[in-house]
């Protein structure tokens, strides 16, 4: 069997190494256009602020390795300029030499990822101090630039996951950074509330943050918005998304899917059945939304290059389709998402219910405990987990993995209240923040009591609406919001007379959970007009 490869990264070499792996005898041949085979995109950003103290260090194989280690023909530099399914073959360039040469195929995989998309309508896109992040010759042209030129002021076009690292990094190595994102948050997997936590982050950090702006221009030293702001940036990095790479697919007539992304079937093979594409230049189903997406992740391309291998050797693997799992890490925060999100649920029309919750992270008396902000999202009345998003200074990846796990199982929040999990006041609570969350959730399915969402205060003061902060004197004392009735948790027994009967009653602490507690008791006393304002006085101190 011969297999050829297009793209060497990621997918591409995930193909070939397993393919390896199954047959010693297969020849296997890799191209890639690039400089570099098989680094690691996902550390490319650490590389801006020194983490990754050398760029040369995110190249995790050389192709010599690739023949040495495996005897897998890995050519840099070299293009893939055609595919000629008919005659089995692909026609490829050396970038080096000009020389253009034919390859044969029994299997072919592509695996040419997406590309930076770079808006011919922002005047200036093409300057020399514009770039992108997508390898390791990006990061030595910026690295080169801004040593060069001394380049003390960046602007980072884009707020998703690559230009909130780039921004970081570049701000851990003592630039003065602003971001530039179109939409009115940063982080689009995360609900709007959520992402405020971000946002907070970027500025305590020294980020300048402009939202629901877009650039127009950019100039000789400086990024023109189209509110007319000027930002001074003597280097610009565009991360405003991918485009998946396609041309080669498309010219030869593979079919594209409705999303723009190469259409594959349960065993990534395109309507050309030995040719496979893997990565992130294909379309994807979503399991929960049953959408079709594209979702570039670097988790998903690996299992894709395998079953995609697997399967040129007629093994088949469960596709189930993705569910969208990610995690950041934002100066001190860790930031996670799984799933669908209220927005996403929306849109699909599910009937669902969600539940915030603060717990901490680990026992309170352990050192650097902190509160995890969690929102659990499920449908109702099924009580199925939909997705959930972490936000804080704790292990905010690992509560969502078990979401992610739970997710994947078809789990209900009742499989996720019994979930046994590990403990030890070093890395949780005994009742972890996830069965918290089921907890919480449970009890909203089966309207034991009532919440409103934490953005929904803003019109609560706003209307005047009667909100009382249960929390202790003292804390009241440090903090509270505007026409908030203080009845701390341990006086309101004695004083029911302040609690009214006849108008809506909303309540908070600083977790939700003493104002819970509260609420339960207020139940059980004839009150029937409680909500409980999720998110509390934390979430409330980002707004
Ligand atoms: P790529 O890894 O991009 O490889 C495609 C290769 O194909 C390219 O090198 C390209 O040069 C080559 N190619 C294209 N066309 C041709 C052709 N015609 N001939 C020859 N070669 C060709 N994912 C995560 O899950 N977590 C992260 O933290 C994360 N961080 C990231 C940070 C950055 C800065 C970037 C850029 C990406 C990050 N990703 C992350 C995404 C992840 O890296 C990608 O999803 C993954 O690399 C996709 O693999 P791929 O093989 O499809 O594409």
């Amino acid at each position: 069997m011969k297999i050829v490869v297009v793209g060497g990264v990621a997918g591409g070499a995930g193909v070939a190494a397993r393919a390896r792996r199954i047959d010693e005898t297969a020849e296997i041949v890799m191209f890639e256009r690039g400089e570099h085979l098989s680094f690691s995109n996902c550390c490319l950003p650490f590389a801006l602020s020194g983490i990754v103290d050398k760029s040369d260090k995110l190249v995790l194989m050389t192709p010599e390795g690739f023949w040495e280690k495996y005897r897998i023909k890995a050519l840099v530099k070299h293009e893939v300029t055609e595919i000629l399914p008919d005659k089995k073959e692909v026609k490829v360039k050396n970038l080096l030499t000009g020389e253009c040469f034919t390859e044969s195929y029994d299997k072919l995989a592509l695996a040419p990822g997406a590309n930076a998309i770079l808006p011919a309508s922002i005047k200036g896109i093409d300057r020399e101090n514009v770039f992108v992040l997508k390898n390791v010759s990006d990061i030595k042209k910026i690295e080169v630039f801004v040593s060069e030129k001394k380049v003390k002021k960046i602007s980072v076009v884009g707020g998703g996951f690559i230009g909130l690292e780039v921004a970081e990094n570049f701000r851990a190595a003592g630039k003065e950074v602003s971001l530039v994102e179109g939409l009115s948050r940063v982080l689009k997997p995360l609900d709007e509330e959520m992402a405020q936590f971000l946002h907070k982050e970027l500025l305590d950090n020294g980020i300048q943050l402009y939202l629901g702006k877009t650039v127009s221009e950019i100039g000789e030293g400086e990024v023109v918005l189209s509110s007319g702001e000027r930002l001074p940036a003597e280097a610009v990095i565009m991360a405003i998304g991918v485009s998946p790479e396609t041309k080669l697919a498309k010219d030869c007539g593979i079919e594209l899917g409705q999303t723009g992304g190469i259409l594959v079937n349960y065993n990534y093979q395109t309507n050309y059945p030995d040719i496979y594409a893997v990565g992130d230049a294909i379309e994807l189903t979503n399991r929960l939304s049953h959408d079709k997406s594209r979702l570039p992740l670097a988790g998903p391309a690996q299992r894709q290059a395998r079953a995609a291998a697997d399967h040129m050797f007629g093994e088949t693997h469960s596709n189930r389709g993705v569910i969208g799992s990610s995690c950041l890490h934002l100066f001190k925060l860790n930031v996670a998402n799984t799933g669908l999100n209220e927005k996403d649920c929306k849109e699909h029309g599910y009937h669902y219910d969600f539940a915030y919750t603060l717990s901490t992270d680990k026992v309170g008396l352990m050192p650097d405990a902190h509160p995890l902000f969690f929102k659990l999202i499920f449908e109702k009345p099924t009580g199925r987990i939909l997705g959930a998003q972490a936000v804080g200074k704790g292990s905010a990846d690992k509560r969502i993995d078990v979401i992610a796990a739970m997710i994947s199982m078809n789990a209900t929040l009742e499989d996720l209240k019994e979930l046994e999990l590990c403990y030890s006041p070093h890395y949780s609570t005994a009742r972890d923040v996830v069965n918290q969350a089921a907890l919480v959730a449970l009890n909203l399915l089966h309207g034991k009591f009532r919440q409103v969402p934490v953005y929904k205060v803003r019109e609560l003061v706003e209307s005047k609406a009667c909100i009382i902060d249960v929390r202790e004197e003292k804390e009241f004392a440090r903090g509270h919001l505007i026409h908030a009735v203080n009845i701390p948790m341990s006086q309101f027994r004695e004083r029911l007379s302040e609690i009214p009967r006849d108008v809506p009653v909303y309540l908070h602490c600083r977790s939700s959970q003493r104002s819970y507690n509260v609420i339960c008791a207020l139940q059980k006393l004839g009150y029937t007009n409680l909500y409980n304002i999720s998110g509390s006085f934390l979430g409330i101190s980002f707004y």
